[in-house]
């Protein structure tokens, strides 16, 4: 457990756990009059990002009104420490525009006109029409398409109790590609590296301000900073992690992967790699490469054939593509080296995420964690299955039958998540149509790339019959449902949820904090909704009494996975079904919960989070025990299997449990790329992005020395898009700002509410002399947006940037919907699929019951780029490739800012485009995807061959 006072300090930092039934601060609007505050502290998580820091909620109680949020100590992971948004929460949970009851809408949709309903006339409406959906075979027609996610397991086991194939994720336009790169060397898709004891950090975004593990990794990169590590970040853009790093390699975007490979070849060339690990933990026996096959090879020549194989990533090519210099490759690949096992490194959005090809320098990246033998080890890259706990619940449903070709066509066999941002063009292509669409704290029309497209298919009730959006707060897609269904924020919901943050496994417990502390006054709440304000209820009730609306009697077999474990026949608890997973899933936590005389669920009620193990470096290496070997056989490439399944790897005469690959080691060459029509990309290899400068010349009908047709699509310029060409770094983020939720957190909106073009002087020069604060329009190649420049010597030459995260828009103009933070705007269809927006009003002061509205000084509310974007998926791992080539030029006099102009049938057109880049399922054996392959809300074994 954390200490609670600093050393030799009079001043607690965090209140001691002892004081938090009775918590005396002097109230500082009382001031000079000291006037004591006595608060109730009730742990919860933050939801403003999936990193899960721990709060402390401070309820006053002479009012029982929570008063703020701070970092909650004994949480394993965030120790305490939050960033700007987990204390906005408070805004966020008294925003005056909030949705407090569910809304049933009234005339078409899209028009804006609500009508209050109630939640049991919600549960019969969809109850009836996703029970005749399944009962018809129809199940594939329901969908639940999430956002943000904050919780573990509980979505899958639902979808799969009602025996649906309907699990639709937000993952490919955020970190699919990085995780597909990461997936093929050992299975797990995610990273989790050990930064507080390395000796040298290699970041590929911006991890300190933005990264997915945002305050957790934030705090760990600095401890190991303070402890002696170098850190290098690479971004285009000085990042606040690149103004703290010690060396800042501002790459020209998609060229990341040529200078991995130049290290790589520097420390293959200088033989400063790890022979025994690699040895030990590659599969290079199976490696086959420019005509050399490693079978019956030594491993020495296997190595030479790999320098041969990299000889052509010379730091001078390298050099040459990204515009870092050769010697600081060179220096930085030794310092690598001497690193050795004590090197980390993260890659999550940033390259991966917006370049054609972004998976590969995912598989670059671990090319040098495996060169130095620094997987699995203290202060290294360990994988995210490792250190992350999702425990099990109880009574788990089979796998569906069902495969959904709406989530996992066949064009993309291996991408790692559902391929949602394409959801509009397959209903448009005729794949299919949704019966009941949930979408959950998810904003497509405003996150996504192509929001009309999104608009054209929401508001077309054969593609979609019945919409409901389940949403904290108002947003650009709620406009266009049937139902608007308010969910709680961090304090009035719960979760479980745990990340791989640092080397160890914890669980954080989100809770309800008003039902908590009435409940512990002897209150009783049927629903978390009855506690909350107004009717906002939680998911997870929602669920288990919709799952009763669609199975009433228990005769679809689903009722049984919602009913109590300890009350036959009866209605399943939130308590219940928490309490159980604390009783029997979470090892350590029974036993440390009895040593205070307490249950396992008011331990976790009362701590919030509870610290599982930190025995989690080199979890391959455990040995099989004799049970697990017994009736196993080693293959003749020594992987262990059982009744036909690998169960481990024998490794210097030992019998361990491996990596999940099929090899069961770390794949340096991908069998699986090989046999899916890929082999040219079996080992890690430099993948030019959509945005290489040759695909720049080619866009203008004379493509440029390395352009190949077969990998990167011809962009085709709107005939009006003039200007020079650019690419467009889009994927940034203001470090207080959270997607759609900012919007009503008044203290993080003050502090960012304008995204402007970012352009060097270099740039602005050669765009007719340009100067901060002028109007500009950025052509992409489906139309356009206007908005302000900003010259700053933050961002390399020869690209502009633009944060997301604004330019938020409604279209009723008083509607009391986040008025703070949207503009008023008139939302037109100009022509078949040609829309226009064109902002009528920014920000202003209101009237409310908050009077901080009227307080509010800013009128900006920046402007909408990503509904300018086509989709971009990328051809194997299905990821959107975010960064966009652009032509910019001054706007011209009928421009104002904040206007937007698409034609929703280029974007088709570029979709298709893209689309035949893929080389289609079915692979070997007829599959639609390598078994092997891990796959969101699993379906059962022979729904993964195509059989017509
Ligand atoms: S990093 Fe910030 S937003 Fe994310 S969970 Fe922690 S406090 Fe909340």
């Amino acid at each position: 457990m954390t200490d609670f006072k600093r050393e030799g300090s009079h001043l607690a930092y965090c209140p001691p756990v002892e004081k938090w039934d009775d918590w005396v601060e002097l109230d500082p609007e009382a001031w000079p009059r000291r006037i004591e505050k006595h608060y109730q502290l009730v742990p919860t998580i933050c939801f403003n990002c999936e990193s899960a820091c721990g709060l402390l909620a401070y309820v006053d109680k002479n009012t029982g009104r929570i008063e703020k949020f701070e970092g909650n100590p004994l949480h394993p992971s965030s120790r305490g420490r939050l960033c700007p948004k987990g204390p906005a929460t408070i805004n966020q949970i008294h925003d005056p525009d909030r949705v407090l009851y569910p809304m049933k809408r009234m005339g078409p949709r899209g028009a804006g006109k609500w009508t209050r309903t109630s939640w049991d006339e919600v549960l019969e409406t969809f109850g009836i029409r996703i029970r005749k959906a399944i009962q018809e075979g129809r199940g594939e027609e329901v969908m639940y398409h999430v956002g943000r996610p904050g919780h573990d397991f509980i979505m899958e086991r639902t979808l799969q109790a009602w025996g649906i194939d309907g699990h639709n994720s937000h993952t490919n336009v955020c970190s699919s590609s990085a995780r597909l790169g990461y997936l093929l060397w050992h299975y797990a898709d995610r990273p989790s590296p050990d930064h507080a004891n390395a000796r040298f950090i290699l970041l590929l975004s911006a991890h300190l301000e933005s990264g997915h593990y945002f305050n957790p990794h934030a705090q760990r990169i600095i401890d190991g900073k303070m402890a002696g590590a170098k850190l290098a970040v690479m971004d285009p853009r000085l990042s606040n992690t690149a103004s703290m790093a010690d060396y800042w390699l501002p790459t020209y975007p998609g060229t990341e992967g040529a200078v991995l490979l130049a290290m790589a070849k520097v420390i293959l060339d200088e033989n400063r790699f790890d022979a025994t690990f690699m040895r030990n933990w590659t599969n290079w026996e199976e490696l086959e490469v420019d005509s050399f096959s490693a079978r019956g090879q030594s491993f020495e020549s296997v190595i030479e054939a790999l320098k041969k194989h990299y000889a052509r990533f010379t730091p001078e090519f390298a050099e040459k593509e990204s515009g870092v210099k050769a010697e600081v490759i060179v220096r930085l690949a030794r310092e690598i080296a001497t690193a050795g096992s004590r090197f980390a490194s993260h890659l999550w959005r940033g390259s991966a995420s917006g370049n054609l090809g972004g998976w590969q320098p995912a598989r670059a990246l671990m090319l040098l964690h495996v060169l130095t033998g620094s997987v699995g080890t203290e202060g290294g890259h360990n994988l995210n299955a490792w250190n992350k706990f999702v425990p099990k619940p109880f009574k788990v449903a089979p796998p569906q039958k069902r495969w959904n070709e709406l989530l996992y066509p066949k064009e993309w066999p291996l991408c790692t998540h559902e391929m949602s941002f394409l959801l509009p063009h397959f209903l448009k292509e005729g794949r299919g149509r949704i019966e009941a669409y949930f979408t959950r704290v998810f904003n497509p029309v405003w996150t996504y790339p192509d929001g009309f497209s999104w608009i054209e298919m929401l508001r077309d009730e054969e593609k979609v019959g019945l919409h409901a959006a389940l949403t904290p707060t108002w947003s650009e897609t709620a406009w266009f449902a049937d139902y608007v269904l308010p969910m709680g924020f961090a304090s009035e919901r719960h979760d479980l949820m745990s990340q791989e943050s640092y080397a160890g496994k914890w669980i954080g417990f989100r809770q309800p904090v008003n039902r908590v502390l009435r409940e512990r006054a002897g209150e009783k709440f049927e629903y978390t909704h009855q506690a909350n304000p107004g009717e906002v209820w939680e998911e997870d009730e929602f669920w288990i009494n919709l799952s009763w609306a669609i199975d009433p009697d228990g005769r679809m077999g689903i009722r049984q996975y919602f009913e109590s474990p300890y009350r036959s026949g009866e209605k399943l608890t939130v308590d219940e079904y928490y309490g159980w997973i604390f009783e029997n899933s979470v090892p350590g936590l029974p036993e440390a919960a009895k040593k205070q005389g307490l249950t396992p669920l008011q331990y976790m009620r009362k701590y919030g989070a509870f610290e599982v193990t930190r025995d989690v470096y080199k979890q391959n290496e455990k040995a099989l025990s004799a049970a697990e070997l017994s009736v196993s056989k080693v293959e003749t490439n020594g992987v262990l299997t059982k009744e036909g399944k690998a169960i481990g790897v024998m490794v210097e005469g030992r019998a361990v449990v491996g990596y999940n690959t099929p090899s069961r080691k770390l794949e340096i060459f991908s069998k699986t790329l090989a046999d899916w029509k890929w082999p040219e990309f079996a080992l890690p290899e430099y993948y030019r992005s959509h945005i290489h400068r040759s695909a720049h010349a080619a866009s203008l009908g004379h493509p440029g020395e390395g352009f190949d047709p077969r990998y990167m699509p011809v962009v085709e310029w709107p005939k009006e898009a003039g200007g020079e060409v650019y690419t467009l770094l889009p994927i940034f983020r203001l470090p207080n700002l959270i997607h759609t939720r900012s919007g009503n957190a008044k203290y993080l909106y003050e502090i960012s509410h304008k995204n402007p073009l970012w352009v060097n002087p270099v740039d602005a020069k050669k765009l007719d002399g340009i100067r901060t604060g002028d109007l500009m329009k950025v052509h992409t190649e489906i139309g356009y947006f206007v908005l302000h420049a900003w010259v700053t010597e933050g961002l390399a030459p020869g690209v502009v940037a633009c944060s997301h995260h604004l330019g938020r828009w409604r279209i009723n103009k008083d509607e009391q919907v986040e008025r703070m933070s949207s503009a008023w705007v008139d939302l037109k269809e100009v022509g078949k699929g040609q829309w226009k927006i064109r902002q009528l009003e920014g920000v202003s002061p209101y009237e409310s019951p908050d009077p901080d509205t009227k307080r509010v000084w800013w009128s900006d509310a920046g402007v909408h780029q990503d509904i300018t974007f086509p989709v971009h998926p990328d051809p194997i791992s299905g990821m959107h490739c975010w960064h966009q080539m652009v032509r910019v030029e001054r706007a011209g006099p009928g421009d104002r800012y904040g206007d937007i102009f698409v034609d929703t049938n280029l974007s088709f057109a570029v979709y298709q485009r893209w689309k035949a880049l893929t080389r289609p399922a079915p692979g070997p054996g007829g599959l639609r995807r390598p078994l092997w392959m891990p796959r969101v809300v699993r379906p059962e074994e022979a729904a993964f061959y195509i059989h017509d």
